[in-house]
């Protein structure tokens, strides 16, 4: 099992890509695509989950395949399956999740992903509009992200963490896409990219800025922080995305690629390795034939993953085969590899850790307050999406040896946040997404707009009856968590708790009701520095099945990044590189 390290080494040239992937060209040119990628070592691949990652993996492996110098003879096949459609839960059935460039536990990783994925939106948008009018024909923009801003409130360490982190990622990421303008100059890079450094094809965000308790007033008077945590950033690039959305512009954009991949026709550039030098030298393109990939989504509940295969639910108990079947089932991927008979929740042979031992699911609550049109358009109409560290200090090891508790790390090294830091921070902070419009469930009735806020500390379930147990018997009213201590003794922040945060935060707005949602995340708890709590999981990997978790409360929007470096992995054999 392997824990994602962001991409450094093969930033450069894993960054071309991107830019040329969003730049247009592979879906849109009538000229020809120009690739530098390898061929990869399988030409199948099953993807279980149709969620922020899955689908992007699924996009970028499809791409990577229609990109590369193919010289399989079987055609190269990326299949997702997903079982939402079936009633298999998710962590992204919802309106909206929140982006920004920063990171709550000030994790330099986490933040560059974030930064990358908000430079990719403006590109994925217009290729999902672009692909979407194939079929569609309407002409009305398609879009995924809202722009809002972000704030993070809180104490004077928990914010300078933050801000240090967003400058260190920035500047790793400008000293990258400066190197890879350089190579490109110098010739190192493929044609296609030299051309592509003029005119950039993601978007530029900004870098969040301090802001003092004063300014922060006078920008948003409707805020009243608690003395001591009213530090702030702001981000003014962040915002939220609709998952859902989000999930349907991979998914067009990935049918596009495929079917574009099967009819233009492409220049393959060669890569001759000089190893002594550790350079690359791209040599002239050569016109090939088209190169085609299949792409399919099957609706279906996947009951068990076998050795190059996937069980279906449906009556016929179908089996599907793959060279590589990539489980991204959120927080059914733990107990999916169990029903299969991967034994992630014991200790592996020789081994003095446990696989999946620390990564489990959390009951997550949230409460949507509801808010007039009115305030909406008045008052909350600059509101940004804000993350606001209330009492940090919170002590929730009242219970250690409780099996549902998870060990909260010491606090750890502001420097080195590790994925156990999630733990700490959901418990003595909130986020608050700004006004979002849910249109009424049921025929005839009314949409709504409502203030979401969700927090709280983590409590741990790991059955997939215990996960729909949470989902579909407690949604809608949160009764489980009704008091501010669970049965347990442990605190628990309840839907009344989190309504009294935002009243106490916003006391001059009026809720006109309040609902909740019972939802789950899936959190990895290692606290070892080196852990930044995504997990590609290839231990068997001799089955062809690799096991993903990244989630940790905050996988969704910077999806496309994660994914992107988890594809990439994946399809050059190198997870554990
Ligand atoms: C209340 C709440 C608030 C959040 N807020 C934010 C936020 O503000 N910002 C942010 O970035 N993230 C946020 N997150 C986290 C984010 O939603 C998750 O990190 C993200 O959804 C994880 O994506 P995923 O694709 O790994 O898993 P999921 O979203 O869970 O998707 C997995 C998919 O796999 C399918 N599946 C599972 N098992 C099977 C099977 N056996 N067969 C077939 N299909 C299967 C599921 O139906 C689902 O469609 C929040 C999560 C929650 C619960």
């Amino acid at each position: 099992m392997h824990r994602l390290p962001l991409f450094r080494s093969h930033y450069n040239y894993h960054y071309s890509i991107v830019r040329r992937l969003h730049g247009g060209d592979v879906l849109y040119t009538t000229s020809a695509v120009t690739s530098a990628v390898p061929s990869a070592s399988s030409s199948s691949y099953i993807v279980v989950g149709n969620g922020p990652i899955g689908s992007s993996i699924a996009k970028h492996l499809v791409q990577l395949l229609a990109s590369a110098n193919n010289n399989n003879k079987t055609t190269p096949k990326v299949t997702i399956i997903d079982g939402k459609g079936v009633g298999v839960g998710s962590s992204h059935a919802d309106k909206a999740r929140l982006i920004r460039t920063f990171d709550a536990e000030g994790d330099e990783e986490w933040t560059t992903w974030n930064i990358r994925s908000l430079q990719s939106f403006p590109a994925i948008e217009k290729m999902w509009h672009k692909s979407s009018l194939l079929e569609e024909s309407t002409n009305k923009n398609k879009s995924f992200f809202t722009q809002c801003g972000a704030l993070l409130m809180g104490d004077e360490e928990f914010v300078r963490r933050s801000k240090n982190a967003a400058d260190k990622a920035t500047m790793m990421l400008s000293s990258s896409s400066l190197s890879s303008s350089s190579a490109a100059a110098a010739g190192k890079l493929p044609p296609t990219t030299t051309n592509k450094t003029s005119s950039s094809s993601t978007s530029t965000v900004a870098t969040p800025i301090r802001m003092s308790p004063i300014e922060c007033q006078q920008k948003w008077p409707f805020l009243k922080p608690k003395v001591g945590c009213d530090m702030a950033l702001f981000d003014s690039s962040g915002g939220i995305i609709d998952p859902n959305a989000f999930i349907e512009a991979q998914n067009t954009i990935t049918t596009a690629i495929a079917a574009a991949a099967g009819t233009n026709s492409r220049n393959v550039t060669t890569i001759d390795d000089d190893n002594d030098n550790n350079n690359k030298n791209y040599q002239e393109a050569t016109t090939v034939p088209p190169n085609t990939v299949e792409f399919g989504i099957i609706s279906d509940e996947v009951l068990k993953v076998g050795r190059n295969r996937v069980e279906l639910a449906s009556s016929t108990r179908k089996i599907l085969c793959a060279d590589t079947v990539i489980v991204c089932g959120g927080s059914y991927t733990k107990p999916l590899l169990k029903n299969s008979g991967y034994y992630c929740c014991e200790k592996k042979k020789n081994s003095s850790s446990s696989k999946w031992e620390t990564i489990r699911s959390s009951k997550r609550i949230v409460a949507l307050l509801e808010v007039s049109a009115d305030f909406v358009q008045g008052i909350l109409k600059d509101m940004p999406s804000i993350k606001y560290a209330f009492d940090l200090d919170l002590d929730l090891n009242t219970n250690p040896n409780d099996e549902k508790m998870m060990p909260i790390p010491e606090r750890a090294d502001a420097a080195t946040p590790t994925a156990g830091e999630q733990s700490r921070v959901e418990a003595g902070s909130v986020y608050i997404l700004p006004p979002v419009w849910y249109p009424g469930e049921r025929e005839g009735e009314k949409g709504k707009w409502f203030i979401k806020i969700g927090g709280g500390d983590n409590k741990w379930i790991d059955t997939k009856n215990e996960i729909d147990d949470w989902l579909f018997n407690n949604n809608k009213s949160g009764n489980d968590d009704d008091d501010d201590e669970d049965d347990d003794g442990n605190t628990t922040l309840s839907v009344s708790r989190l309504e009294d945060i935002v009243r106490s935060l916003m006391p001059t707005i009026q809720f006109d009701s309040v609902e909740s949602m019972a939802c789950v995340t899936t959190v990895d708890s290692n606290s070892s520095p080196q852990s930044n709590g995504i997990v590609v999981d290839d231990d068997h990997i001799e089955d062809g099945i690799i096991a993903i978790s990244a989630c940790q409360g905050k996988g969704a929007g910077p999806a496309e990044a994660i994914s992107q470096d988890i594809a990439y992995k994946i399809y050059h054999n190198q997870i554990n590189q």
